[in-house]
């Protein structure tokens, strides 16, 4: 991997070079927290921010898209609709970097998915290193550093960024910017070893997860999903701001007085009473114990046993925005034994 280094003063230079590549979308704040949108000048951008309200999936996966439309002339259409437009996503975290490439893993594997496809063909993405909260646990999960999946990735080393070129694209838009970009020097490495040190020291929380399934093997008859299940709301949160959660549901919409219509793909999420409701009445996960539990085997059991790592990247979200405060750092806990109460 080619590694470089840019003068921080320079990257306001770098961000209008690269908008010859697409359309530039970076975090902003919006409502006292960060959203990835598209940018309408560069000061805009705020690259020193915790996490996003919803994680980039969004560009990938869109919360509703239709599928394809159905005209009685022309039969069935396939929807192109931006699959096409080319983004730059600036200052991805690597731990969403990382939920990319498992979502890749599921929408790429035994089915590959053309619409998820497409868009990741045509959606760069320069990442850009932080530092850890008091929600985050990537580094338990092994998603706090990425070596793939990304164009360029920025690390902060004081005045300047440490630049790690991922893909031909990243060496492009650095070739297009001239001599903006710089061999690093041997303190410039010595740098960002101390602050990578920093980083991993920074961490507050810590999930061991090497015996993580075998432990939910044998905590399936658990109090903890009842108590849960009497907390949780069923309001699927969690589910819609995870980088990694993937349920959608298909459904027609026809338009009225015509013919015509579309398939749409719409996000659903396990925690839904009606998301195991299927035809004839029967509804396979009744109870929102049974529900919260499913979405916690699925991560961290049935995810390991077929892609060979949990889907959960410790980002956080999905305790930031529990309304109830279900943790899911200490249910972990919990289920190993580590005396915890579930926040009340
Ligand atoms: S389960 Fe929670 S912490 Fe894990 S990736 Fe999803 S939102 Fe982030
Ligand atoms: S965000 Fe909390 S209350 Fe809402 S579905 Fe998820 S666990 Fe339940």
């Amino acid at each position: 991997m080619k590694i470089l280094k840019l003068r921080k003063d320079r990257l306001d230079f770098f961000a209008s070079v690269v908008q010859q590549f697409g359309e530039v979308h970076a975090p902003v704040e919006v409502d006292g927290g960060y959203a990835f949108r598209r940018l309408s000048r560069w000061s805009e951008a705020r690259l020193n921010y915790p996490r996003t309200i919803l994680p980039p999936k969004k560009y990938f996966l869109p919360q509703r898209e239709t599928l394809f439309r159905f005209v009685p002339e022309k039969g069935y259409v396939p929807s192109a609709e931006g699959l096409d437009t080319r983004i730059i996503l600036f200052g991805m975290h690597a731990c969403d970097i990382y939920s990319l490439n498992i979502l890749d893993m599921v929408f790429g594997g035994a089915y590959p998915d053309p619409y998820y496809q497409a868009r990741r063909k045509h959606i760069v993405i320069i990442g850009i290193d932080c530092i850890p909260d008091k929600h985050c646990f990537c580094r338990s999960m092994r998603a706090d550093f990425v070596d793939h999946g990304f164009d360029l990735f920025f690390y902060d080393i004081g005045d300047y960024y440490l630049t790690m070129v991922g893909t031909a694209l990243g060496d492009d838009m650095v070739l297009a910017t001239g001599p903006l970009f710089e061999q690093p020097a041997e303190a410039d490495v010595d740098e960002y070893k101390r602050r990578s040190s920093n980083k991993r020291a920074a961490f507050q929380l810590e999930v061991e997860i090497r015996d993580l399934p075998e432990i939910f093997e044998m905590e399936y008859q658990s109090g903890i999903w009842d108590e849960l299940g009497e907390k949780c709301l069923s309001c699927g949160s969690c589910s819609m701001v995870c980088p990694t959660c993937y349920c959608y549901d298909v459904a027609d919409s026809a338009d009225l007085g015509t013919r015509d219509g579309a398939r749409m793909r719409i996000w659903d999420s396990c925690l839904f009473s009606t998301h195991a409701l299927v035809a004839g009445g029967e509804n396979f996960r009744h109870s929102r114990a049974s529900r919260i539990k499913f979405r916690f085997y699925h991560k961290q059991r049935g995810f390991v046993a077929e892609y060979g790592r949990p889907s959960c990247v410790g980002c956080g979200r999905c305790v930031a925005a529990c309304p109830v405060k279900i943790d899911i750092v200490e249910v972990l806990e919990r289920l190993r034994g580590v005396q915890h109460a579930v926040s009340h």
